[in-house]
């Protein structure tokens, strides 16, 4: 490569090295890396932040084609004698990207040529600039955050993994043990394919596998701990306000303080199967479809949910018969058989009629606008009366618009808020089909809806019977129009 030295002193004794220290740094430099030195050029008495192609010495290099064309780097002995000026030092960059030239700094070991040196560049030309002490002491920080919690800090391994010296620094990095690091990945991947937690952990408790901590019985919560867990993805939670935070770079990033075990794909699985598994109980504890809507036709009590726990299927059952003094004998209900019969009732009773929707309409209170619109109109004229003719006539453009508004405004006056009725353009019968038990039940219960059932039990004399009463309000459609 054929370079082209360059070296600048300026008039301050703000730098030491002399012109002859730079020339020989950059000799060295091109003899041992086997480049020719095609000039050496030097600006004395110049500042860093006049610009390059300004310079006495250098300017020509840069923009005469003749003696651009003569070399392909240009080497100095730092980049602030390029330039102390960042703009001029991006400058520099574009050139040289648009001519095809690279940029050497002999003593900060940068070369344009590859990503990094690009890097180092942006950053060098940041220090240049003047702000080398944050920058430092910005890096020092983040890079210790990173030390202190990227690496082991000793205390307890997590499991999967173990500490092995550091081989690039001092103390210990965690990596994934061979053996335990397995055990980790069979367990996601069996509770991500569904396998219950318990048998996961019978199953390892029988081969005779250690547990995390030490012991020999497995347990389901345990494997639940592993696997919400972030640790096998080689990222650290701690206990803030015996919350589990995840600690995040500066990027917002999690910090990996170690190779994963499993992927995040699995981990996800693994995750989404737990919460899967965890589903059922909460479905246990969902409401009736009909609770508060259907009464015992017997005794007038509330019906309610009752499972036998055999089948999916459940039943209404009539609460006297848990109450002491009522001990009502009525037959449990089967929810299917009742959730159809209140559906044919109720459609039959309002199926075909429009659904209109009720609708909040907000207030409109313009009082401060007017307020402010009156102050501006009386600023404006005061200001008018000490105008000249020209500009009275402008001043005027502006009141004439404010006292548009103002009467526009005082047309509309206070605006409670309210409802207004929507037609929504649907009957009840498309609502109903559209619609979940949850929303119906809301709608029947507040139209004042209210069902009485009573089944009779099959005897030998008559085969049983459904009794379903649909208690309506007197006048049904209003009261849905009311909603
Ligand atoms: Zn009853």
């Amino acid at each position: 490569m054929r370079i082209l030295g360059y070296g600048r002193l300026s008039r301050d004794a703000e730098e030491s090295t002399s012109i002859e220290r730079q020339r020989e740094a950059i000799e060295a430099w091109a003899l041992a890396n086997g480049h020719t030195m095609v000039e050496f050029v030097p600006d004395v008495d110049v500042s860093g932040s006049i610009h390059p192609e300004e310079r006495r010495e250098l300017g020509p290099w840069l923009t005469d084609p003749l003696k651009a064309d003569s070399y392909d780097a240009i080497v100095a002995y730092r980049l602030d004698r390029v330039s102390r000026r960042l703009f001029h030092t991006v400058d520099m960059l574009k050139w040289a990207d648009a001519h095809g030239k690279t940029l050497v700094s002999v003593t900060e070991g940068f070369d344009l040529s590859t990503p990094l040196g690009r890097m180092f560049f942006a950053i060098i030309a940041v220090i240049a600039e003047g702000e080398l002490e944050a920058i430092r002491s910005r890096a020092r920080d983040s890079f210790q955050q990173l030390q202190k919690v990227g690496r082991w800090r000793g205390g307890s391994v997590p499991y999967g993994y173990r500490a092995v010296r550091n081989p690039n620094g001092d103390g210990y990095v965690l990596e994934p043990d061979p053996e335990t690091s397995t055990i980790v990945q069979e367990i996601f991947t069996r509770v991500a394919k569904g396998e219950p937690r318990l048998a996961v952990a019978a199953d390892l408790t029988k081969r005779g596998l250690v547990t995390p901590q030490g012991k020999k019985g497995w347990t389901g919560p345990s494997i639940k701990v592993m696997v919400t867990r972030k640790a096998a993805l080689g990222q650290i939670e701690s206990k803030q306000d015996g919350l589990l935070v995840l600690l995040r770079d500066e990027h917002g990033l999690p910090l990996q303080r170690a190779d994963p075990i499993v992927t995040t794909e699995l981990w996800k699985q693994a995750n989404e199967a737990v919460r899967d598994a965890a589903r059922p109980l909460k479905r246990a504890r969902q409401t009736a479809p009909l609770l508060r809507l259907v009464y015992c036709a017997k005794c007038d009590e509330p019906l309610y949910r009752f499972s036998n726990g055999h089948s999916k299927d459940f039943f209404y059952r009539c609460s006297g018969k848990t109450v002491r003094y009522n001990a009502c004998t009525s037959t449990p209900v089967p929810a299917e058989g009742l959730h159809r019969y209140v559906e044919d009732l109720f459609l039959d009773e309002v199926g075909d009629a429009p659904r209109r929707e009720r609708v909040f309409v907000p207030g409109e209170d313009n009082t401060e606008r007017m307020t402010e619109l009156r102050e501006a109109i009386r600023a404006l004229t005061e200001r008018q009366t000490n105008a000249g003719p020209v500009q009275a006539e402008i001043i005027q453009e502006t009141i004439t618009s404010h006292e548009t508004e103002y009467a526009a405004l005082a047309t509309v006056g206070i605006r409670k808020a309210r409802y207004e009725y929507r037609e929504t353009g649907e009957t009840w019968t498309a609502w109903w089909k559209r619609t979940t038990w949850d929303e119906r039940r809301t709608v029947l219960l507040n139209a004042g809806i209210s069902v009485k059932v009573l089944l009779e039990r099959p005897n030998r004399f008559q085969p049983g019977a459904w009794t379903v009463n649909l208690d309506l309000p007197t006048s049904l459609r209003e009261s849905l129009e009311r909603l």
